[in-house]
């Protein structure tokens, strides 16, 4: 374990020797406070911040939410010393360097031939600026995307003007290629935004198909690998890997979205597009009076819906990679633990004639939901499941998220629960530490003893 208590102070130092050379200068009396106050105030952030969920404990296995690796917190902290801005290379020539080298990796990782890119400050912004650049390139055309996508596809596409088609989701959460085809057909889509890793079940979308027919009807690939794009590290088809063909089509695609901030281990504030066609900055050409005026290299700022973003997260991310490489060997081995998780416990619900598994998870999130005859009673106990676990002593709360199904869902997984409701809530859980890994036979018992109440 790093400790931050050693390190953070050694970047407090590093930062303030460096700007000791430029002379010390005094704090304005108008920003000085006093200790006292601060120690006051601070007391009460400490305070308020207990409400709130652990999510860096094992037994947290709810939402996609964890605390980021300590190498991040430490790259970020230190670099906030100094507060570089990577919209432009006056901002933070060192950060901005940063970036480019980090945002080469994720390129590599993805075996992209050639790649134009950047660290966004977000997924959704990250997304945002591929379909920009779909609509800039196929004027007039749609955007098609799985209608189990991220919910911000349809959110942009509104915010862009462009006409958003959803496609039929198969009996697995995946795109349907049937239902693609048939909209393909129509010759109205431009765009055609593929999910590695979707954020409610972390079903892959079928890319190597969707990449064939999108080519014959001359419309563009998008590939939201926001969640899953790190998964690329272990796609191997091995028993604690994920499967290869999806992750090895990404070369092939237009644009590409990963979230750092996610399974990079970094805190939040970190994105990242690519675009495999250097091109696409020609889209982005704009003037201002105010920026850019340092060298004629090419500026993030140049190339990015955003304006002004953190140096750090770059100076972050670049550390982490340094420590823990987007290798089968540096990162692969978490996500290999998240991934034999997520299996030894869908082993387990298979198992269980308390709690049934909802499907088999593709990446690290596992669904499931207590066993009962009709949607309405599962809705109920899915509700009281995710209470009662969260309310458990501290030292032994589960804490869980649901997802919202519908009886057709249920029927094409071929559970056999009686449609007395429109949707109903089922338990949805993310594996996304490995520390959690040993801990799901636990996590398991004390699911199913309280499912059985
Ligand atoms: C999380 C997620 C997004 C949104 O990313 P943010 O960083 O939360 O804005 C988009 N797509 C997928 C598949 C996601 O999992």
């Amino acid at each position: 374990m790093t400790d931050l208590r050693a390190w953070l102070p050694r970047g407090v130092e590093a930062i303030s020797e460096w700007m000791a050379q430029f002379g010390s200068f005094e704090q304005h009396p108008s920003l000085r406070v006093d200790d006292v106050t601060l120690d006051i105030a601070f007391g009460q952030l400490t305070d308020r911040l207990q409400d709130n969920y652990p999510f860096g404990s094992p037994r947290y296995v709810g939402q996609m939410l964890k605390p980021p690796h300590d190498v991040a917190v430490l790259g970020y902290l230190t670099a906030m010393l100094i507060n570089p801005n990577n919209h432009a290379l006056d901002g933070g020539p060192a950060t901005a360097a940063m970036e480019k080298e980090v945002v080469a990796r994720l390129a590599e990782m993805f075996a992209l031939p050639q790649h134009l890119g950047h660290l966004t400050s977000s997924g959704t912004t990250a997304n945002l600026e591929a379909l920009w650049v779909a609509r800039e390139s196929h004027p007039g055309k749609s955007i098609a995307f799985s209608a189990d996508a991220h919910y911000t596809h349809a959110r942009m596409c509104q915010v862009i003007g462009v006409e958003g088609v959803p496609i039929r989701a198969d009996a697995r959460g995946r795109m349907d290629i049937e239902a693609l085809e048939q909209a393909l057909a129509t010759g109205r889509i431009g765009t055609v935004v593929a999910t590695l890793g979707t954020t409610g079940l972390g079903a892959l979308d079928p890319l190597p198909e969707i990449v064939d027919l999108a080519r014959a009807h001359g419309a563009r690939v998008h590939v939201d690998t926001a969640y899953g794009g790190f998964f690329a590290l272990i796609a191997d088809d091995s028993p604690d890997g994920v499967a290869r063909a999806p992750f090895a089509a990404i070369s092939g695609v237009d644009s590409v979205v990963v979230d750092p901030h996610k399974h990079g281990l970094q805190p939040y504030g970190c994105g990242a597009v690519l675009f495999s066609d250097p091109g696409v900055g020609r889209f982005y050409v704009h003037d201002s009076p105010y920026t850019y005026f340092s060298s004629d290299e090419l500026h993030l700022g140049e190339i990015s819906l955003e304006c002004s973003r953190a140096g750090a997260a770059a100076a972050a991310l670049w550390l982490t990679l340094e420590v823990i490489p987007l290798t089968d060997a540096g990162l692969g081995q978490a996500l290999r633990a998240n991934r034999r998780g997520a299996l030894a416990w869908h082993r387990l619900l298979d198992e269980s004639d308390a709690l049934t598994a909802y499907q088999a998870p593709e990446l690290d999130i596992v669904t499931y939901f207590p066993t009962r005859p009709t949607l309405s009673e599962v809705d109920a106990a899915s509700a009281r499941l995710f209470v009662d676990a969260a309310a458990l002593p501290p030292d032994k709360q589960v804490h869980l998220a649901t997802y919202s199904v519908r009886p057709a869902a249920l029927a094409a997984r071929g559970h056999e629960v009686v449609a007395d409701a429109d949707a109903g809530r089922i338990m949805r859980s993310t594996v996304m530490k490995p520390e959690s890994a040993d801990a799901i036979p636990e996590i398991h018992a004390r699911l199913e003893e309280l499912a059985r109440t």
